[in-house]
């Protein structure tokens, strides 16, 4: 059962394409991530080392895990994605060896790129480790920086992480040959918003009419994902109506129903 808290995909079907408003971001992550893989010479040439991991941090539903399986699709490196939250709650004693067969599996199927989604909730900060549930973490962390350091970072394994908390995370965890690279996912600002739109409308069935420049203005704050719920959304209303497209109607409508929708999940005071 330890082998089914890490997804382990072997072909991605996600390209650079699809990732809408991250232009400096994607090419931060190729060159960190992509470049040691393809190009391994290069870094050996000009005598620097990559960097072996690289976090990514941001709001909820930004492109984090879109942008780490691009990178795999690029690279066709094997994608293990390990969820940081599910270590901890379903591998009660047994996360520091579930983190060794993740890297082990790596090895076995390189290249690979490990995605650590959920980081901190292995590597926060604690602040009294008291309690055996603690130490437990602790220990799974522990293990995930003594792989880290254990593998020649010219190699062809690297990791991924992403948090939407980089204020709770262990400083161990950013330092030099661990995750040196730091890279900041942040809500798409307007002109992020209409490509974003773009993409996930190029394939529907629209009307002529629809505005997207005009709908990006109506999201200001909205994540990638929650586009993409409005963009959902709008097609419900189509088939309801038994229309042939979606139309700009149909997606201001779906903008008021997702934007003023209770986010039950992440609002605390609900
Ligand atoms: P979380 O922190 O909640 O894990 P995340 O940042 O990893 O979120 P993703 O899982 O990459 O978010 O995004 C969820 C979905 O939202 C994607 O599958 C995609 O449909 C849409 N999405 C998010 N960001 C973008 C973006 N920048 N461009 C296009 N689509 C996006």
């Amino acid at each position: 059962p330890v082998i089914s808290a890490m997804e382990v995909i072997e072909s991605q079907e996600v390209d650079y394409s699809q990732i809408g408003g991250l232009d400096d971001q994607i090419r931060e992550v190729s060159e960190s991530v992509e470049l040691p893989l393809t190009r391994p010479e290069s870094f050996v040439r000009i005598g620097i080392s990559p960097p072996k991991g690289v976090m990514l941090y941001g709001p909820p539903g930004t492109g984090k895990t879109l942008l780490a399986k691009a990178v795999a699709h690029r690279t066709n490196a094997t994608f293990i994605r390990v969820v940081g939250s599910e270590l901890v709650q379903k591998y009660i004693g047994d996360g520091a060896k579930l983190v060794r067969d993740i890297f082990e599996m790596a090895r076995k199927k390189a290249p690979s790129i490990i995605f650590i989604d959920e980081l901190d909730a292995i590597a926060a900060t604690r602040l009294n480790d008291t309690n055996g549930a603690d130490r437990e973490v602790q220990r799974t962390l522990m293990q995930l920086l003594a792989e880290m350091d254990g593998f020649d970072n010219r190699g062809d394994i690297r990791i991924i992480a992403a948090t939407n908390r980089p204020d709770v995370l262990d400083p161990a965890i950013i330092r030099p040959g661990r995750f040196d690279r730091v890279i900041e996912i942040p809500l798409p600002d307007q002109t992020g918003r209409e490509s974003i739109f773009y993409i996930h409308t190029d394939r529907l069935s629209i009307d002529g009419d629809v505005d997207l420049a005009k709908l990006a203005k109506l999201t200001e704050g909205a994540s990638g994902a929650d586009i993409g719920a409005i963009v959902m959304e709008a097609g419900m209303f189509a088939v309801r109506q038994n229309n042939d497209s979606i139309s700009m109607s149909n997606l201001v409508e779906a903008v008021d129903k997702v934007i003023s929708a209770p986010d039950i999940i992440n609002d605390p005071s609900l």
